[in-house]
């Protein structure tokens, strides 16, 4: 019985752990790394088709997003999630597919006018279709046996709809060893979903640690300052423009919307139009509608139990169509408009951007994290013009940064979390959060809270029978020195490996004297086809 820890180590993204017990490969999560890349992660140590199930705890990209390049390497098995993390990972693994073809054919066309070989997607929206026929939607609550000696259940962790813990019991020469994964912990003072739930006792624990070093602030207040925002906005004349991440903040935003509406609580603009432009986060929407009452808080079930939908209000405009898009700032009327991607890198938003602004009464509202180097934080540090679809575009508009809205547990949040389990774990392994705050986080837990924790480096990995280190790595940091080309240590690796695999050709090459010179020739003009392509 053994895990390694694979992705997410020292860094926030790329969620993937491998246990490996009785002859099976389990993964869990299989997650795309997101933003700048920090540490080196290992490659899966087993053949993708080696890989007998997946356990996925919520349809965050960064922990699913790889799920259909492991179909496409050849996993044929099962994996296991909710139903609203299946029924999310429908629309957002097809959108990450697009994603994919669409910088593929980018790509194609400038290698192709100089030359260059092909460019391969990543995956394919074909890929991400077989990754989610191998899906299994599960209950929150039911204990489920997945194979002989290995059972899980999900548990509501309030990140995302469908967003769970996963306790996994696994038995092992006799010997029963629980395991739980977090997940991303949900941040109870958000509305819509329920609190993270608790869970008494493991034997190993894998904890995330984004916010392990701060403290949220209130979240009370998003109601009143969104109100301010748009009643000043449209006062004079302006568009507030929210770039929204689809999945998730969308419909938090809706759900105050409705409040603001229902309530009148903007004065004076009777009527004003709310456009949410993002077919994705509409298909999110609807998502949210048709799942079971259960997956949300008391005050969402209430107004369902009503007749009340908590997320549509008059005046709200859906289904927009890419040229109807265009159209919205060509109409005068002061509106909201919600649109993604949520850091303004690409997608709708970057229209309505270059519509408003360098309109002095716009408002341009950010609702989420905005990451080092995307198009949300140059505005947001005070850039003066940024280039929208080659044109250069004048700020003039007013920018606010919405506080305290976060999906993830703060600092009391985790720890809240932590302190639930009635028997300590043997070992609290920290991931899923930047170097310094994981390794203060699993400090904090040692010093404070006399467990265990550690901060496994992707490639370590542990005996859970005996709770000994199997191998421990040292994490290996992709540099980036100014001026300079990145050193990558990723780069050198994989050179490494086509050097060896060249070898490998030369030897069996080698062995192959004495063949039928038909299979000699055959062979000869194979690796010449291979060698003329890749010197071109
Ligand atoms: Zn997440
Ligand atoms: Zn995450």
């Amino acid at each position: 019985m053994k895990i390694t820890f694979l992705g997410a180590t020292h860094e926030v993204t790329g969620s993937c752990t491998l246990i490996e017990t009785n002859g099976k490969n389990i993964l869990i999560d299989c997650g795309m790394e997101q933003g700048a890349d920090v540490f080196l992660n290992e490659e899966l140590p087993v053949n993708s088709a080696n890989i007998d199930c997946v356990f996925l705890t919520h349809a965050h990209i960064d922990h699913s997003g790889k799920l259909p390049l492991l179909c496409k390497n050849g996993f044929d098995g099962k994996i296991y999630a909710t139903e609203e993390t299946v029924n999310l990972c429908k629309i957002m693994l097809m959108d990450s597919a697009h994603i994919q073809e669409f910088e593929a054919e980018w790509r194609n066309r400038k290698a192709k006018r100089s030359g260059m070989p092909p460019y391969e997607p990543m995956y394919t929206t074909q890929d991400a279709q077989n990754a989610v026929a191998k899906m299994y939607g599960s209950k929150y609550d039911e204990i489920k046996e997945v194979c002989e000696n290995v059972s899980i259940r999900f548990n509501d962790m309030g990140h995302l709809l469908g967003s769970a813990s996963i306790e996994i019991w696994i038995t092992e020469s006799d010997v029963t060893k629980k395991i739980v994964f977090s997940g991303d912990v949900g941040n109870k003072s958000r509305p819509i979903l329920n609190n993270p739930k608790m869970i008494d006792e493991a034997d190993y624990l894998i904890v995330e640690s984004t916010y392990g070093d701060k403290l949220h602030e209130k979240a009370a207040d998003t109601l009143p300052i969104l109100v301010s925002c748009i009643q000043r906005t449209l006062d004079r004349g302006g568009n507030v423009v929210i770039p929204s991440f689809a999945v998730g903040r969308t419909q938090e935003i809706l759900y105050h919307l409705r409040k603001i509406k229902t309530d009148g609580l903007v004065k004076g603009h009777d009527g004003f139009p709310v456009y949410v432009d993002s077919p994705l986060a509409n298909e999110a929407t609807a998502i949210f509608l048709q799942s079971d009452p259960m997956d949300f808080d008391d005050e969402i079930r209430e107004l369902f139990k009503q007749g009340t939908n908590p997320l549509v209000f008059p005046d709200l405009k859906m289904s927009v169509s890419s040229d109807e898009s265009k159209e919205i700032n060509f109409d005068s009327t002061p509106k909201v408009i919600i649109s993604a991607s949520g850091m303004c890198e690409a997608g709708r938003i970057r229209h309505h951007l270059k519509h408003n602004l360098w309109r002095r009464e716009s408002l341009i509202l950010f609702v989420g994290y905005q990451a080092n180097g995307t198009l949300g934080r140059i505005l947001l540090d005070g850039a003066k013009e940024v280039k929208l679809f080659g044109e250069p575009i004048t700020v003039e508009a007013e920018l606010f940064l919405m506080p305290g809205i976060s999906g993830h547990a703060d600092k009391e949040g985790l720890l809240e979390w932590i302190n639930g389990f009635e028997k300590k774990p043997t070992i609290v392994f920290v991931n899923h959060g930047e170097d310094g705050v994981a390794e203060g986080f699993a400090k904090l837990l040692h010093d404070e809270y006399s467990l265990n924790a550690v901060t496994p480096y992707s490639g370590t990995s542990y005996d859970l029978l005996t709770g000994e280190v199997v191998s421990q790595t040292k994490g290996i940091r992709i540099e980036k020195k100014e001026g300079q080309r990145p050193h990558d240590e990723r780069a050198a690796k994989v050179f490494t490996r086509l050097i060896s695999a060249c070898e490998k050709l030369l030897r069996v090459a080698k062995s192959r004297e004495g063949m039928a010179n038909k299979e000699l020739g055959r062979f000869a003009d194979q690796v010449e086809q291979l060698a003329e392509k890749w010197s071109r």
